[in-house]
């Protein structure tokens, strides 16, 4: 739970010295409040002043990272219960299970590598391995984490239910920061292993109350990172404790349940299992365990990662400028948009598909879609007559045709008084552009 400007003030040393850069504590402490500093810049906050600050204003769940290197996921730190109040920090890590004694190793690594899908300018994969053993021999286990470690290098959730074969699997990726998952036994049986793989421990349990007492237990035996999950549970048991153990660490500020969460997407039906997962996404997971290795099933579960995490506040937006599709000549269509990303995409991607090459002006609407635009007066004769200018796209063509989007038809005559230009009027949709494109664009 954030502290208020006030109860950070009372902790300092109220001398108004001004060494931090500003007139008095009290400015201090508002600043620190509201994130714009940090502790470090006064000098004179004295050691147990700093520590009561740092751990009262500590995140209500922890950052826990999984792996090492450009590979490493970190899940947790979030501080608020819905995406309207706050964003969410650090997106759901999705976890591909394969099973130790798997007869086709590497073709599962094969089709976990090719799960890569690029959507609005971002590239989306999966993050980790999740390999259970299903074998129960330490030797088996060891052998399948090995070869997966060498054919994909990501980071690991080793799952099992022996100390034992966990241990001889973490031995095959030393220094690499695995997450130990216990399926079964006793869970203080697992601290040292996870302990001695410098990685975290997932403790896992329907009753929040009972694993409040065994997360405290276990960071006295010194393990903090730490993950919490009701197991192998059903989809409405799942969203209870990822409700309430958010709510609890959240709202209740219960350290001992401020821990990212684990869930288990995987069911029978491969729909059935592409709806879990994606609902645990949507609700606080931390880390989803799949078997989704169809292209459909992961891209519908990364789509819903991707869409929960872009931050609300700010619109995903793309360069507002000229962008060049194909090799566009000079009687090439001019096609205008928003530099909102997914109405940007959407018209990237339909011209690509009609192979007509073509050059887009993407007008800087801070990022919102062509509808939201217009109506905040954001996208109108004015700007989009200046986007053309900027663009030097008269130098590029010998026609004076661009091309607006069907929903602001009513911008053409405003468009042609004030840039000279002719407008033809698009599809409303993008999804109408390949035929336009095709049939009606006449340079
Ligand atoms: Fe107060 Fe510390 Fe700033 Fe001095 S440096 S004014 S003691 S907050």
């Amino acid at each position: 739970m954030a502290l208020t400007g006030l109860e950070i003030f009372k902790q300092l040393p109220k001398t108004n010295c001004k060494d931090c850069g500003l007139p008095t504590c009290l400015a201090f402490a508002m600043k620190v409040a509201q994130g714009q500093a940090g502790l470090d810049a006064c000098p004179h906050v004295s050691d147990d002043a700093r520590s009561n600050l740092e751990a009262a204003s500590a995140p209500p769940q922890r950052l826990v990272q999984i792996g090492e290197g450009d590979k490493a996921v970190k899940v947790g730190q979030e501080v608020s219960l819905f995406r309207h109040d706050d964003k969410f920090n650090n997106p759901t890590a999705i976890a591909l299970r394969i099973a130790d004694n798997d007869a086709d190793i590497d073709g599962k690594c094969a089709a976990a590598a090719k799960l890569s899908f690029v959507r609005m300018g971002m590239t989306l994969t999966p993050d980790l391995i999740a390999v259970h053993c299903a074998s129960g021999d330490a030797g088996t286990f060891a052998g399948a984490v090995a070869k997966i470690d060498s054919k994909l290098g990501w980071p690991m959730m080793l799952c099992g239910d022996k100390p034992d074969v966990l241990k001889a699997g973490a031995a095959k990726i030393a220094g690499k920061k695995p997450l130990i998952c216990p399926s079964g036994g006793n869970p203080e049986d697992f601290v040292g292993v996870a302990k001695e793989a410098g990685g975290s421990l997932a403790l896992m349990g329907t009753d929040p109350a009972k694993l409040a007492e065994l997360t405290t237990k276990i960071k006295a035996a010194g393990l903090e990172d730490l993950f919490i999950g009701p197991g192998h549970v059903g989809i409405a048991a799942a969203l209870e404790f990822l409700t309430k153990t958010r709510r609890a660490a959240v709202k209740k500020n219960c350290r001992e349940l401020g821990y990212p969460v684990v869930t288990c997407a995987i069911d029978e039906d491969p729909q059935q299992a592409t709806v879990n997962a994606c609902a645990y996404v949507l609700k606080y997971g931390g880390v989803v365990v799949t078997e989704a290795f169809e292209p459909w099933q992961m891209l519908a579960i990364l789509t819903t990662r991707q869409n929960i995490y872009t931050d609300p506040q700010k619109p995903v937006q793309v360069e507002p400028k000229i962008y060049e599709i194909g090799d566009p000549g000079d009687t090439a269509p001019v096609l205008i948009t928003t530099n909102f990303s997914l109405s940007y995409y959407s018209v990237e991607s339909e011209v690509e598909s009609s192979r007509v090459p073509a050059r887009i002006i993407a007008v800087d609407t801070e990022g919102t879609s062509v509808l939201t635009a217009w109506a905040a007066d954001k996208f109108n004769a004015e700007t989009i007559t200046e986007a053309i200018k900027k663009s030097s796209v008269e130098g590029k063509v010998k026609h004076k045709k661009v091309v607006i989007p069907g929903h602001v038809a009513v911008l053409s005559a405003g468009i042609e008084d004030e840039s000279g230009w002719t407008v033809m009027i698009g599809p409303k949709e993008a999804s109408g552009l390949v035929p336009f494109l095709k049939n009606d664009w006449k340079p």
